[in-house]
């Protein structure tokens, strides 16, 4: 079977440079710019480079972006202290912190302390009970990622068998709402799908992901998914990123199941690069939300 391999980085890229031309509409507008203040505890060194990669990625799209390193060592209320005086500065737009914390930090005091219209992350409840709803204010970037993605190569989930592996609060289960939704980020003919959410407790998984019209892979098991669990023809999104030796793969056997499916995300460049698009979309709307240039409150 030919295989279409659906090239996220291209897509980012293009959803990248709207978001630059929105930015500069806005400050056309308002003179002012959208600003994303990211905090960053410890040293974890996948975490230094993800939040290296966003304040180059704010850059290039004219969001001015504030760093703020704190030891390993810092507490939940210093913390909390922080982001009290961000949630009121109104020259910061968008906050968010840089997951994971380290262990003695209670991270759901954090992100609850987080001003949900400066949420860029969508991981405050308010935030989280509006996607559930379908009146999202801000969507977690990573799960949108792929709906902008199915969207974007025109590839229909209304009406589908979609299972999603992973249920986390990050990627799984909000992916699985807002492909469940009538209407979601995209429109209809991009959500309204059969959604089955599958867990490490899913018995006979294989059984499960084969009925699958487009599979979702969100496990962080490098190449767990092979082509038994994948019904010919199948679209095959992999949100994983694992690292094995030197080398980032995914959470699906690329070249094994690339024989099988008739679409599949590359890792990298598949999912990653539209995580921080969305990103970059939620900072420019909190934004808009802010200075009172969008029409949602
Ligand atoms: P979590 O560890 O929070 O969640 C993993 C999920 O996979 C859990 O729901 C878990 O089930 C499930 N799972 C684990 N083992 C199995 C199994 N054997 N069978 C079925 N389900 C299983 O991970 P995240 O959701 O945060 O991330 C998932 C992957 O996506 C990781 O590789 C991560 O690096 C990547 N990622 C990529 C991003 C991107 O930008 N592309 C952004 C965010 C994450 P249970 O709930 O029962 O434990």
């Amino acid at each position: 079977m030919d295989i279409r391999i659906l090239d996220g980085k291209k897509i980012a890229q293009a959803i990248r440079e709207e978001i630059r031309q929105e930015v500069e509409r806005q400050v056309g507008m308002t003179g002012k710019r959208p600003c994303l203040a990211v905090a960053l505890v410890g040293d974890d060194p996948a975490s230094q480079v993800y939040v290296r990669n966003k304040e180059k990625a704010c850059e290039s799209a004219g969001i001015v972006s504030v760093l703020r390193r704190l030891p390993a060592t810092t507490t939940t209320s210093q913390l909390l202290e922080l982001l009290s005086h961000w949630n009121q500065d109104p020259a910061i737009h968008g906050i968010l912190v840089q997951l994971p914390v380290p262990d003695g930090i209670d991270s759901r005091a954090v992100l609850d302390a987080i001003d949900p219209r400066k949420d860029v992350d969508a991981f405050a409840a308010e935030n989280v009970g509006r996607i559930s709803q379908d009146r999202p204010r801000f969507l977690p970037c990573t799960p949108h990622g792929v709906v902008q993605l199915l969207a974007r190569e025109g590839i229909e989930a209304e009406g589908k068998e979609v299972v999603v592996i992973g249920r986390s609060d990050i990627v799984g289960k909000p992916l699985a709402m807002m492909l469940l939704q009538k209407e979601g980020p995209c429109g209809s003919r991009f959500a309204n799908a059969t959604v089955t959410c599958c867990h490490s407790r899913s018995q006979n998984l294989p059984s499960i992901t084969r009925r699958a019209d487009i599979l979702i892979a969100a496990i962080g098991k490098p190449n767990f998914v092979g082509p038994e669990m994948v019904k010919p023809g199948a679209v095959v999104i992999d949100v994983g990123i694992n690292r094995l030796g030197d080398k980032l793969v995914g959470d699906v056997d690329f070249d094994a199941v690339s024989r099988v499916a008739s679409a599949i995300t590359p890792v990298p460049g598949g999912i990653g690069p539209l995580t921080i698009a969305m990103l970059l979309h939620n900072t420019m709307k909190a934004f808009t939300l802010q200075e009172g240039t969008s029409a949602q409150k």
